[in-house]
């Protein structure tokens, strides 16, 4: 059997033993420490836009924050995208609110302005303002913000980012992760760069991040012992794994420039294939870090499906996966309410998603034309 080619797998720069290895020398293995404090500046620098980071243990843990800084509590509705990985929504439940499903629209396979501003409109006719809006750049694609931003503003609701797979993308030249309110980031172990876990908040002013530091280190007041006025969580990401997250930030920008030429060869496979599409930017408005490289069957145009493509890979060895399911179509959000027609369901039945990792070598890369070719 040939060696195992993977979706999206750690890779690493070769400094990132260098910061780790610092930390133990120093006995910083705690959740505080300078390379926390190195890898937020990193991260600040990076997006730009005067932002503030909180480096946390997961995105998840952030988008939990940031639903908390946003006062999200029992018996709120927040709105959500439904095409997405379940950690996007669960923090809505976590919080006692019930999450409102949107669709998407087919440019960028991201919220549907449209079905946004249906969802906001009937929800405040039937009594309840929804507290956020949360939207994703799902595979690095960023969400058309200027739509999603004016409706938000119109209806002053504040927006969640969750730009957990977006890291380095761009809209009209501005960082995907400065667009919400609150925006979260993710260096989970198959992300464009990872921490072997990990997230970060993403705010507008020192004393947000500071809140959010505050909470994500069990909300200890200003006492010699150990006093609460608030709920706390453990939430702060440790001195270790932001080493990691240093040594990745260097090679940050070669990563995203490896995973665009994967989007190129897939693109180039596939050019004059009918019924097959593999997901671009719009216009240069749009710029993709293509985390992950996503290809749309067209039953009407293709002779073949999105699942046989799948098991052929899979006979030699190649992971590929469906897009998202989503969210409204999950058993566990079954009583969820839902805004939309049918666009994520047929991304859901049609997509796949392609080995990307910036690690993929050459020979990697023919074993997957080899299969690819069948189908084109
Ligand atoms: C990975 C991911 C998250 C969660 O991040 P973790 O660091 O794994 O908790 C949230 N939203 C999206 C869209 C993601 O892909």
């Amino acid at each position: 059997m040939n060696t195992r080619i993977y979706l999206s797998s750690p890779h690493m720069g070769g400094t990132e033993r260098a910061y780790v290895t610092e930390a133990f020398d120093t006995n910083w293995i705690a959740p505080l420490g300078p390379n926390v404090q190195g890898f937020e500046e990193q991260l600040e620098a990076y997006l730009g836009e005067e932002k503030h980071v909180a480096s946390l243990s997961s995105g998840t843990a952030a988008l939990h924050l940031a639903l908390i800084l946003l006062g999200v509590g029992a018996g709120d509705e927040v709105i959500c995208q439904s095409f997405t990985f379940s950690a996007s929504a669960n923090p809505i439940v976590y919080q006692g609110a019930t999450p409102i499903f949107v669709d998407s629209e087919w440019d960028t396979w991201n919220m549907s302005p449209d079905y946004l501003e249906e969802a906001i409109m009937d929800r405040i006719a039937k009594g309840k303002k929804p507290k956020a809006i949360i939207a994703v750049h799902l595979y690095g694609m960023p969400y058309k913000v200027e739509e999603i931003n004016a409706i938000a503003k119109k209806y002053d609701i504040p927006i969640v980012e969750d730009s957990a797979e977006a890291l380095g993308s761009t809209y009209k030249g501005r960082s995907c992760g400065t667009f919400g309110d609150l925006s979260i980031l993710s260096f989970n172990g198959n992300k464009i760069i990872t921490t072997s876990g990990g997230g970060a908040i993403v705010t507008n002013s020192l004393e947000m991040k500071e809140k959010a530091v505050f909470l994500s280190t069990q909300a200890r007041d200003d006492a010699p012992h150990y006093q609460h006025s608030s709920i706390g969580y453990n939430y702060r990401m440790s001195n270790v794994c932001a080493g990691i997250g240093r040594g990745q930030m260097e090679v940050l920008d070669d990563h995203i420039a490896l995973r665009r030429k994967n989007n190129a060869f897939y693109a180039e496979i596939f050019e004059n294939t009918n019924g097959i599409s593999v997901l671009k930017e719009g216009s240069s408005d749009y710029f993709s870090n293509h985390w992950l490289s996503c290809i749309l069957v067209d039953p009407k145009k293709s002779s073949t499906t999105a699942k046989a493509i799948r098991l052929t890979l899979a006979t030699d060895n190649i992971e590929s996966r469906p897009l998202w399911k989503p969210m409204h179509l999950q058993p566990v959000f079954k009583e969820a309410p839902y805004y939309g027609a049918k666009v994520s369901e047929e991304l859901f039945k049609n997509g796949l998603c392609l080995p990307s990792g910036s690690n993929l070598s050459d020979e990697e890369r023919t074993r997957i034309t080899t299969i690819l070719s069948q189908f084109n």
